[in-house]
């Protein structure tokens, strides 16, 4: 980990009900969460209403998505301005699963993330490579133009984190190995340094995501590079969650 205050999203994706999600909430409420942590979980949108009224304040809540701009008539979209509504103060964006399953683009993602920010929704940003991608070795050339998207559309990265996903690793069980994520991060970090600022390259958080677990947390949490973690499977195991958020000591 660097030297950014630690980062752990949980991505619950479209899975749960009532009951199962009353369960998570009862044992994240339970755990012990380390202090300097920012934790935060992105259920369903139809359970964030539950979500917030019984979970600990001590954990942010985020959307998994949010339409691109002002709500209105977008049958089936959720706008920032009802997350922000209903409690949330982050929004996933350009998730892999939207990108490659949804049909989700660069410049589309890139404009949310303009609009999200402007609602003062802050923005989990997703970048990452298919695995045909990074056996072409074109893994950099993939992550720097989704990162460019952002930047092209966003002005300021001070409410941004960045989650390095590599396609491949998502939901396989196939995780990064330490040394694959900490080499891509540098390379982003270098990155922002190079088309931003040296500011922001050292201000803003980049997490890894991919299959992480409970056992691979804490050889991941030790590289330099790598701010956090952004957790699918495993964040919907309170007891393995908060394992992963306190990795980082
Ligand atoms: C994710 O969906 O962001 C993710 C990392 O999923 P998993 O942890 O299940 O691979």
């Amino acid at each position: 980990a660097g030297s950014g205050k630690f980062f752990v999203g949980g991505n619950w994706k479209c899975n749960g009900t009532k009951d199962s999600i009353s369960k998570l909430v009862s044992d994240l409420n339970g755990a012990t969460l380390e202090n300097d942590v920012d934790v935060v979980v992105a259920p369903p949108f139809v359970y964030i209403d539950q979500v917030k009224s019984s979970l600990t304040d001590r954990v942010e809540i985020s959307g998994q998505n949010a339409w691109v701009g002002k709500g209105g008539a977008f049958t089936g979209e959720i706008s920032a301005e009802q997350l922000i509504d209903v409690g949330c103060k982050w929004v996933i964006l350009g998730h892999s699963e939207r990108r490659h399953i949804i049909g989700e683009d660069n410049e589309f993602i890139g404009k949310k993330a303009a609009y999200a920010l402007s609602q003062n929704l802050k923005v989990i940003a997703c970048i990452g490579e298919k695995l045909e991608e990074r056996e072409a070795g074109k893994t950099f050339e993939v992550c720097f133009q989704q990162l460019k998207a952002f930047a092209d559309s966003i002005s300021s990265w001070t409410d941004v984190v960045i989650a390095y996903e590599p396609v491949w690793a998502i939901g396989t069980g196939k995780v990064a190995t330490p040394l694959q994520a900490q080499e891509v991060h540098v390379a982003v970090r270098d990155w922002l340094k190079k088309n931003i600022s040296p500011e922001v390259a050292s201000a803003t958080r980049i997490i890894y995501g991919g299959s992480v677990n409970g056992s691979n947390c804490a050889e991941l949490a030790k590289q330099e590079d790598i701010d956090g973690f952004l957790v699918g499977g495993a964040s919907l195991k309170g007891p393995e969650f908060a394992t992963i958020v306190n990795s980082v000591t």
